[in-house]
């Protein structure tokens, strides 16, 4: 399957205006996701996992608005309480249509994963220059862009990437290609700063590991050119409607299985041929 094009006779796609890491990764890992995902926009149905990540992110960014002494483990409390009372009205966790006792068991989930974040880190002691920080960089027919966990100054004075991971931590032999989407904020950085950071970081709270990694001038000219050429990748497949399945155990978690030939689906023609809905 992966050898034959899938085309629309000679209709071209409209590419995307930006990527992000996560597109990045979604084309890396399959064409035909990707155009489902970020040129079709096809919705996805909500995921456990997805608006966990969420909403522990919404906590820990509540935790360090607040004033170094102020982020104890009770304000932290507090602050996934104030993050879940937002989510509650929110599609993405309405969607999930949890009964009373999955929603309990994945409040507490979400609550061991931010107990946890206290073992590895003294919140304190961070140094923190932006949570959440959009950050979107020109390129040549495209625009980089992306949401950075944290931006901290370590006890040097040094820039540092930071990004918090609610599932497992991989193995080791996986731990620095899992790495790239953090290196290509940290080259993000260098063109935006005119500095390098000295770390990129990725804190796995369920397994309470930190991997990290001291990005080089070589990683990040290296990630510069790889999303370009990704982006040229992306560019070519619009022009020739040419997006093909990469099967891979991944796909157990693609949202687009059913329409996916390599899983004996029928491919979905582009969005904007379907006929207008009434
Ligand atoms: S099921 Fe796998 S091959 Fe098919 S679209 Fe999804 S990720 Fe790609």
């Amino acid at each position: 399957m992966r050898g034959a094009p899938l085309r629309w006779g000679s209709v071209s796609l409209t590419p995307p205006r930006t990527l992000s890491p996560s597109k990045v990764a979604t084309f890396t890992q399959c064409a035909l996701k990707f155009r489902y995902s970020a040129i079709d926009k096809l919705p996805e149905p909500p995921s456990e996992a997805a608006t966990k990540g969420t909403l522990v992110h919404g906590a820990l960014e509540r935790l360090f608005a607040l004033e170094p002494d102020d982020r104890t483990p009770a304000a932290a409390v507090d602050c996934l309480a104030e993050a879940t009372d937002r989510i509650r009205s929110e599609g993405e966790f309405i969607d999930l249509h949890l009964d009373e006792a999955a929603e309990a068991a994945f409040l507490a989930d979400a609550r061991t994963l931010v107990d946890n974040y206290f073992t590895m880190e003294d919140p304190p002691a961070v140094r923190p220059i932006g949570i959440e920080l959009m950050v979107e960089v020109p390129r040549a027919g495209y625009t980089l862009r992306g949401i950075i966990d944290r931006l901290e100054l370590d006890d040097d004075g040094e820039l540092v990437v930071s990004d918090y991971k609610t599932g497992r931590a991989p193995a080791a032999a996986f731990t620095q290609r899992r790495m790239d989407g953090v290196k290509l904020y940290a080259a993000m950085c260098t063109e935006l700063l005119g500095r390098k950071p000295a770390k990129v970081r990725l804190l796995y709270l369920r397994d309470t590991t930190i991997v990290e990694a001291t990005p080089t001038d070589s990683d990040l000219s290296g990630m510069n050119r790889r999303v370009d050429a990704i982006w040229h990748a992306v560019e070519r497949s619009c022009v020739h409607g040419d997006f093909r399945p990469k099967p891979s155990r991944l796909c157990d978690w693609c949202a687009f299985k059913a329409h996916c030939p390599a899983f004996g689906g029928e491919v979905l023609p582009p969005r904007h041929l379907e006929p207008a809905q009434p």
